[in-house]
């Protein structure tokens, strides 16, 4: 059934009985009613109008140019690398043999370093003596600082660049200064050497007591050749026995693998003022980033703008608020 004449005429009747003279005062009351809740209505209205625009506009402003640049898929990191090799009549196989398992493992970790723009980036991944740091050093050229007791060498740029942002940092009642000393900065050979040696002796002995190593493999591994030492620890790590100086991630999270350490390369600045937000602000504003995880004081000079760095084959990640900017490369291992 569509229509029930009963229920219609009931209906009627209904709206008949609420019907009330134009002059009444429940007329009046009730369109002051309506009249206020249509007030109200368009408070709400404007309020929420205006708050959200004005949000809009705190939230543009606290955006940083990461935020918008990192939704842009970034450059494949071996394209962007070959790219820049180029410019510097090299390839990637010159620098970083495809062979070799523990330069490859560097270059995807820390490859950051050879894009970086108007200063020296190094010619190999893995420096093997003192004497080719000393060459590459004394080639690239450096300047050197004194801040607070400390005195800091860099690549004459990344130097530039660092008391730029130094400046901006104590115009706001802020500082960047030196971790640990002149060694927040270059580094020779030897240096790389005796940090690695002390995440992998300690290292060792800790695993030898817990029962993961025993006496033979450890006199072992402290006798190999370096690079194969190296190689060694970095299949230990696979089974989770860890060199880091918490022994809880991969000593290339801790300390760079000897002869590797962007500090050789006089390109790199441990902060101690890293945890604050507006010091790695100021810091990128000057080409300096974040590009080791979990090394979260040492910043790389890469001589870019943030917002080119997804293009020169870098992406970013986030780890505890900080951001990171590695090689995109596909399955890099991400703690
Ligand atoms: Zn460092």
């Amino acid at each position: 059934m569509f229509f029930d004449p009963k229920v219609c005429d009931k209906n009627k009747k209904r709206s008949q009985a609420k019907t009330i003279p134009l002059t009444s005062p429940q007329f009046v009351l009730a369109n002051l009613k309506l009249a206020g809740f249509a007030l109200l209505f368009i408070c709400i209205t404007l309020v929420s109008m205006v708050s959200s625009s004005a949000h809009e506009i705190i939230s543009a402003a606290h955006m940083t140019s990461a935020d918008t640049e990192n939704d842009k898929e970034p450059a494949p990191f071996y394209e962007a690398l070959a790219k820049a090799l180029k410019k510097r009549k090299t390839r990637v196989d010159n620098i970083c043999p495809p062979s070799d398992v523990v330069a490859r493992r560097i270059l995807e970790d820390y490859g950051a370093i050879f894009l970086a723009k108007k200063v020296t980036p190094p010619p190999l991944c893995i420096f093997t003596n003192e004497e080719q740091v000393t060459r590459f050093q004394e080639d690239a050229g450096f300047t050197s600082l004194l801040i607070g007791f400390d005195e800091v060498e860099l690549q004459p740029e990344a130097m530039k660049q660092l008391v730029k942002a130094r400046e901006e940092a104590q115009k706001e009642a802020l500082d960047i200064t030196p971790r640990d000393g002149a060694e927040a900065a270059r580094r020779n050979y030897d240096d790389s050497l005796r940090l690695w040696n002390s995440r992998f002796s300690p290292a060792l002995d800790y695993w030898l007591a817990q029962g993961r190593l025993n006496v033979e493999q450890v006199t072992r591994l402290r006798s190999l050749p370096l690079q194969q030492q190296v190689a060694e620890v970095l299949e230990l790590e696979k089974s989770g026995i860890y060199f880091s100086k918490d022994l809880s991630k991969s000593i290339l999270y801790s300390i760079a693998a000897p002869g590797t350490s962007q500090h050789i390369a006089m390109l790199a600045f441990d902060v101690n003022e890293f945890e604050n937000p507006r010091v790695r602000e100021i810091m990128s504003k000057h080409g300096w980033f974040q590009t080791v995880l979990s090394d979260l004081p040492h910043f790389t000079f890469l001589g870019l703008k943030e917002k080119d760095l997804p293009k020169n084959g870098l992406r970013s990640v986030e780890v505890n608020g900080q951001t990171f900017w590695i090689p995109n490369v596909t399955n890099a291992a991400v703690p």
